[in-house]
This record gives structure tokens, sequence and C-alpha cells, in this order.
């Protein structure tokens, strides 16, 4: 028993420099491989999006310029908040997010334990302590019976991940919240474009954070947003993105002073021009690669449908998917090593999200987290598989992918 116990933490350990090598925007493809390579995520970058980030080459404004705020506008309208805050990152865009909430040492955030870990590095960040929840079994969306379970008198917010894109149930988070006086903060950095019973992502939470990571929906090679209703909030997040400084450079040009006072520590989460100009130029094609993304998953589920060792991820009926990722599992979790190998040799970049970030060495080391704590999502873990998807992808590169895997499965 001691023996298996220990081979299955080493196979996690193998799990995650795995993960961190493969884990990345484009791979390369192998000399080995006949077929271009099929990447699981990739950025879509067309000739208007680099006219656009030309011009703003050219503008007088690299940064902290009106490209920022355009973007800003850009994504609220399309996401239906009222206030945009853009960052450098999703992940600062969450550290953000702790901050305005007044996160610090001795409260607790609830965070699902199936997520990348910047969901819960936010809330260390600010000296915070995440408290990690499990997932429902179907969806690996956290469960907010199990989040019931965690909330104690110093827990101050929940975290949902809309994990691959599926927006939680945020009438049960809401309640939650309500109840104990929680914020409810989403990390939408899979559900940009998503809605849930007929209201988007960027309205269901006091605040929901994006990431413009190549791999995700919209890209600005790195780059972040929260928005919200709450102005107060935008504000402080504003100010913390620039270093705590109460004006930035533009407002200060334009009232023509070189006065400014640092009001509380900050740090420089500042997205570009450039970036926020290449934002805006994919944003406006966002709706059509929606639709791209969500009828290349209808084709995965057409074509695994009859494939009984494979079962995709279960998907409620009525909402919208924004489809960021498309995961599957497997029956046989003891295949899971040997399948995920055997595509990627035949050119099918096959990833896994996530390892259940309390899993991480870190987090079992400075929170004294360890396997048991989340047993929904770490029996999840171990067959769960990522397929490609992205909307530069054809049907007939799914049907490619579930043959290989058919292949692979002697299915
Ligand atoms: C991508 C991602 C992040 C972090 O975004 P970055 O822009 O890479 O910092 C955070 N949470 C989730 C769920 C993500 O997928």
């Amino acid at each position: 028993m001691g023996f298996r116990r220990g081979r299955w933490r080493e196979n996690r350990i193998l799990g995650i420099s795995m993960k961190q090598r493969l884990d990345t925007a484009i791979m390369p493809p192998t000399s080995e491989t006949s077929t271009a390579f099929l990447p699981y995520g990739r950025q879509q970058i067309d000739e208007d999006d680099i006219a656009a980030v030309m011009e703003a080459l050219r503008s007088d404004w690299l940064t902290t310029g009106p490209k920022v705020g355009g973007f800003e506008a850009a994504v609220c309208e399309f996401s239906g908040a009222q206030y945009g805050v853009a960052v450098s990152s999703g992940t600062a865009a969450l550290h953000a997010a702790m901050h305005a909430l007044g996160i610090g040492p001795g409260d607790e955030v609830i965070v699902p334990a199936m997520t990348f870990a910047a969901t819960a590095n936010c809330v260390v960040y600010q000296g915070g302590t995440p408290v990690f929840a499990d997932v429902d079994p179907d969806t690996l969306l956290i469960d907010p019976a199990d989040v019931a379970l965690k909330i104690t008198p110093r827990t101050r917010a929940i975290i949902a991940v809309d994990y691959a894109g599926q927006p939680c149930d945020y009438d049960a988070l809401r309640d939650l919240a309500r109840v104990h006086g929680l914020a409810l903060v989403a990390d939408g950095c899979h559900s940009l474009g998503g809605s849930y019973r007929g209201r988007r992502v960027g309205t269901l939470a006091d605040l929901t954070v994006f990431s413009f990571h190549p791999v995700k929906h919209i890209t600005t090679g790195e780059g972040g947003m929260v928005v919200t209703d709450n102005r107060e909030l935008a504000a402080r997040m504003r100010r913390f993105r620039n270093h705590g400084i109460d004006t930035d450079h533009r407002q200060r040009e334009t009232v023509g002073t070189w006065a400014y006072q640092m009001v509380e520590l900050g740090y420089n989460y500042r997205l570009t021009d450039l970036q926020a100009a290449l934002g805006t130029s994919q944003l406006a094609k966002l709706p059509g690669w929606l639709e791209k993304r969500r009828k290349l998953a209808a084709a995965y589920d057409t074509d695994l449908a009859n494939v009984t060792a494979v079962r995709p991820l279960a998907v409620r009926s009525g909402d919208e998917h924004a489809y960021h990722l498309y995961v599957v599992r497997l029956a046989d979790s003891g295949v899971r090593g040997r399948i995920f190998a055997g595509l990627r040799q035949q050119g099918i970049g096959a990833n896994v999200h996530y390892l259940p970030v309390h899993l991480h060495p870190y987090y079992q080391d400075a929170f004294h987290t360890a396997p048991g704590l989340c047993p929904t999502a770490e029996a999840a873990y171990d067959c769960i598989l990522t397929l490609p998807l992205h909307q530069g992808m054809e049907e007939t590169d799914v049907v490619r992918v579930v043959h290989v895997l058919r292949q692979e499965l002697g299915a």
C-alpha cells in the first residue's frame, strides 16, 4: 500500500514536469510526423491584426494610450459589464481582483482544485490562504455543495473557474456568497463569450477575469482584464496596475501637471497600446470564432458518440459553452499515458488540464495540502485528456483526431 501511494505521488510529479514542458502555446512539428502537428490550442493572427498593431506602433502612444481604453470598452461591450481594467496577464488580473477585494493575511478564498495554478496563486500573492473545493464529477466545475462545506468565519471570497469554457452554477454560488457575505469572482479565462441562463460571462460575478494568452479565445500576446459593474473596485484595480499611483501618465499630460502621488503599493501590470490594438482587432472576430469552436465541439460529440472508451465532459443544456477546451474522460485511467503518447507521436497535441492545484509540491509544502483533499478532482485528473480545439481547425481535423484516438484505444 505504501509503495502504491509512493508511486501515485511520483506519477503526479512526473505529470507536472510533463505538463510544464508541453503546456506551451505553439508546439513545433516533430520531424518524424508525416502530417502537420495539431496543437491543442493556438492563436489566429490575420492581416487585419497585423495592420492594427502597425497603426499603434506608428502612433504617439505605445503604452497608457487611447488603445487601452478602447480595448477595455470593447470587452465591456462584448461581455455586458460596465468597467474594464486591462492588465498585463490573466494572472495579474486575478491578483488585481484579490487586491481590490482587500484579501490579506488570515483571509481564506475558496478556489476549485481543478484549475490552472494562477487561480490559487493570486490569493497567496496577497498573503491569503486558498482553500480548495472539489468539483462536480460530470462537468469538473466547482461544486457549490463542497464550497458550502469549506466556508469558515475567515472565508472572504469564492473564485469560480468556468472550466473548459462552461460557466459554473452561478445561481448556487451567488446564493452562498450572499448568505455568507462573500465576494464572488469568476475566473473566466476559459469562458469569454459564454453565458449562463441567458446572462453573459462578465455579468455573473462581482469581478470577472479574462486572459489573452495565445491559447485563449483571443490574444494580446500576454494580457488580461478584469470586468465589473463596481466603479470603486475598478478604480482600485486601475491604481494597482500602475504602482498604486492615483493618476496615469496620460491624465497628467491632459491636465498639464507633473504631480502624482503613490497612495498604496501597486505594480506595473499595464497592458501596452500595441497589445490593446491587437486585442481589439481580435475581439471583432470572436463571435465567428466561438461559432467555429462550437461547431468543432459538436463534431467531436458526434464522432465520439459510439466510442465507449471515451466520454466527453457533461454540458448543461440551455447555456452557452465557450469551448476553450474540449476535454474527454477515458473509461480506463490506466491507459491515459499511453494514449497521450500515441496521439503525440501521430502529431496530435493532446494535453491534460489540470493537475489539481493542491497536489503541486508548492501547495503540499506551503499549505500542507495532500492527496485525498479533493477526491473527485484527483480521480478525474487520472483519466482526462484535452483534445485539440481552436478556431484554425477544420472538421477534417476532428475526424483525424478521433480516428487516431480510436486506433490508439483499439476501439
Ligand atoms: C490562462 C489562465 C489563467 C492565467 O492567465 P495568464 O494570462 O496566462 O496569466 C488563469 N486561470 C485560468 C483558468 C487560465 O486558464
